[in-house]
């Protein structure tokens, strides 16, 4: 590399970061705007139980449309809420949006189990995390064993005495206690005979591998397993063809949540996805 193609290219790398920024503080306060606004919605996507193709739940799943914009993607803005503290104030509102939206579809007859709601590492230190779960649930009437909160590992693992706390706070609601992303995170397998957990979610990156990859098989494989005998339910997440789920059948995986059987619906979709299902269509 010549001296000047070196600088040429710190130049171009300092302008990238410098744009990079730029649309940085420029999306965080368009965000800052939003919440509050009406630009947030809910997507539903199925969990399906393996074994007899029944919905078993749905995992809820926010998105934001800008008033006069694209859409943008979850795994962009939830971190950068993350950072700036914002995501406890939208985290509050999807949960209690999507607790109204249960008990709506349970008047219906239409809920067929559960619904998942993500919080995020921050969120779930937050302090106030038990009593906002709590206001949800008696302000909105849903009975808590019709709602499930998906921690990722890492949450679990920043302070394990106080998690413990936490946890077992939430539990006495009632709820169901899920991990996300698991396999993902930098953790101690310890913690699952420690923490009261009902279920594994198995990150995608091996379930994209099932019955292709070897060493992402054998994790997948192991996850399950070692799931089936702590008494926990398993769940794949991002299961995209036929081979996969085959292949999870042959494990004896719980459940499967995937592109295969269906992308996270908007409300309408997702409702008569559920309808479709109560008068027995195939789905
Ligand atoms: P997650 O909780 O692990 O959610 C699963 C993600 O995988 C979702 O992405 C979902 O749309 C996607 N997915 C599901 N099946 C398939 C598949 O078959 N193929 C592929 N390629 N993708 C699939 P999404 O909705 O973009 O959300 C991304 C992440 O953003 C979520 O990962 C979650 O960590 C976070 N997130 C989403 N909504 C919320 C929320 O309301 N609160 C918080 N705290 N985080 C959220
Ligand atoms: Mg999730
Ligand atoms: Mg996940
Ligand atoms: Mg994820």
């Amino acid at each position: 590399l010549s001296k000047e193609s070196g600088r040429n290219t710190y130049n171009f790398h300092t302008e990238e970061l410098t744009r990079a920024a730029e649309n940085r503080q420029a999306l965080e306060s368009r965000l800052h705007r939003a919440i509050g606004t009406n630009e947030f919605e809910l997507h539903y996507q199925p969990q399906l139980s393996v074994f007899s193709g029944h919905c078993v739940g749905l995992e809820a799943l926010v998105r934001w449309r800008p008033e006069n914009g694209t859409p943008v993607s979850p795994a962009v803005f939830i971190p950068l809420l993350e950072e700036t503290g914002l995501i406890v104030a939208l985290g509050e509102w999807v949960l209690r949006e999507a607790c109204r939206q249960a008990v709506q579809w349970e008047a219906e007859g239409l809920l067929p189990g559960p619904i998942s709601v993500n919080l995020s590492p921050r969120q779930f230190l937050h302090q106030d995390v038990v009593d906002m779960v709590q206001r949800a649930l008696a302000d909105t009437g849903l009975p808590g064993e019709l709602l499930e909160l998906e921690i990722t590992e890492g949450a679990l693992m920043s302070q394990s005495v106080a998690t413990q706390e936490r946890l077992s706070e939430l539990k006495a609601l009632g709820v169901l206690l899920a991990v996300d992303d698991f396999g993902t995170g930098y953790s101690s397998l310890a913690y699952l005979s420690r923490f009261p957990i009902d279920k594994l979610k198995i990150d995608k990156s091996f379930i994209d591998g099932l019955a292709q990859d070897e060493r992402a098989d054998k994790i997948a494989s192991t996850i399950i397993a070692m799931g089936r005998s702590l008494n926990l339910r398993v769940v794949a997440e991002g299961v995209e063809t036929a081979i996969q789920l085959e292949r999870l059948r042959e494990l004896d995986c719980d459940a499967v949540q995937g592109y295969f059987y269906s992308r996270p619906l908007p409300v309408p979709a997702a409702a008569a996805w559920l309808e479709a299902l109560r008068v027995g269509a195939p789905v």
